[in-house]
């Protein structure tokens, strides 16, 4: 493949330069074992808490409060879990309709196991009402998981707000942040929420590895038991190039949130402005929302998003149908039918998300390419009359 346009950050990262160097002497020469008595090996868990050291100071929390996981898949689950069996009289979930698969599919199977769950419905911005949140939480209430950002729309929730009447009423708070991390502040100490999930390879560090962050003082129940890693609290031996890289990664990120919400949301702003100036009959999916400052979504009336997709691939760009996890069904994502974008619009959505690596000749790119190509499908779409009001 020649020239790679990579407009598909939500669904994984490219592994930053110096988060490779940092990851390198520990496949090589430092690949003691964390837990071993020898120094060479007690020389590695020093080097696993300051990278503890410093996811924590990216998430404003303390080191103790930090456990290393295999994905943030694997951090949902050990908090959904935990809780439930923390609190084993408690049998009802409070979640929203537009969680990532590793919630959702979670809640789906958790109530075939004869557990109640609240799925919170979103307005036509993807945004939450939180006075609904109240009256859902009952005294059988476990716990409560809403996500920080939604990886399909970027949506940014009120999960501080939500966190505060949370706590209020005694429940557990969890939040999937894997796509908040890294792109909006995150300041756990002066928050009332008491989990949070991220993921490695979603903030420049490598895939198999994630983060779950557990409050002090919070009850918790292992997923995972074996020996002793993570206080107890992660049996397994650790991920240790994944979670070196996961550290630096971090640090990196905290020192770019600033590009992020300058450099990375200008470019997105160019390619939104740009789409809407030249392409007729498109919404702008969770527009009037906070968003994220890398996510787009953006629907094209009359097309197929799988079709769009394959067209950009030619051309080497890619981008995502924002719902990776339902590829090969026919029906809009989840997502996108709780947002109730009307289903002529809802199949043509393409999610293009960004990163820092992203430059505004790749921008430039896309708006020359992407009008061709939706004209060249619309007009051979049975349904579409767009093209004739162009
Ligand atoms: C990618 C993603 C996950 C899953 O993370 P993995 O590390 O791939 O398991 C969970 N939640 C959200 C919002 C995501 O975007």
């Amino acid at each position: 493949m020649n020239r790679v346009i990579y407009f598909d950050n939500n669904a994984t990262t490219r592994v930053s330069p110096e988060v490779k160097e940092a990851m390198d002497l520990f496949l090589t020469e430092l690949y003691g074992n964390p837990s071993s008595l020898h120094q060479f090996g007690g020389q590695v868990k020093r080097h696993l808490d300051e990278a503890r050291a410093r996811v924590a100071r990216l998430l404003g929390c303390s080191p103790e409060e930090i456990i290393f996981t295999s994905c943030g898949t694997e951090s949902d689950s050990t908090a959904i879990y935990s809780a439930l069996n923390a609190y084993p009289g408690k049998k009802h979930i409070v979640t929203t309709t537009v969680e990532h698969p590793a919630i959702y599919n979670l809640c789906k199977y958790l109530e075939k196991q004869g557990y109640r769950v609240t799925y919170l419905n979103v307005d036509e911005n993807g945004q939450l009402d939180l006075e609904e949140l109240e009256r859902a939480i009952t005294p059988e209430t476990a716990i409560v998981s809403i996500m920080w950002a939604n990886n399909e729309t970027g949506v940014v929730m009120p999960v501080e707000k939500a966190a505060e009447i949370v706590h209020e009423k005694g429940v557990l708070f969890h939040t999937d942040a894997v796509q908040a991390a890294g792109k909006i502040p995150i300041n756990l100490q002066a928050s009332r929420i008491d989990l949070l999930s991220i993921s490695g390879h979603k903030l420049h560090a490598p895939k198999g590895v994630g983060v779950l962050y557990v409050r002090q003082g919070t009850r918790f129940v292992p997923f995972l038991r074996g020996g002793h890693q993570e206080n107890g609290r992660r049996a397994g031996t650790e991920n240790v190039q994944g979670i070196i890289g996961l550290g630096k990664a971090s640090e990196l990120a905290l020192a770019n949130l600033g590009k992020e919400q300058s450099y990375v949301s200008n470019l997105r702003d160019q390619l939104e402005k740009g789409l809407l100036a030249r392409i007729p009959n498109i919404r702008i999916n969770g527009a009037q929302a906070e968003r994220l400052p890398n996510t787009l979504s953006v629907s094209f009336e009359f097309v197929e998003g799988e079709s769009i997709l394959l067209l950009l691939s030619d051309y080497g760009i890619c981008a995502s149908t924002g719902s990776a996890c339902s590829s090969g069904s026919l029906e809009p994502s989840h997502v996108l039918q709780a947002m109730k974008i009307p289903f002529t619009f809802a199949h043509g959505t393409v999610r293009f998300s960004l990163s820092i690596f992203n430059t505004e000749e790749e921008v430039a790119y896309v708006l020359d390419i992407l009008p061709g190509v939706i004209k060249r499908l619309r007009d051979i779409s049975p349904f579409s009359t767009a093209n004739s009001a162009h």
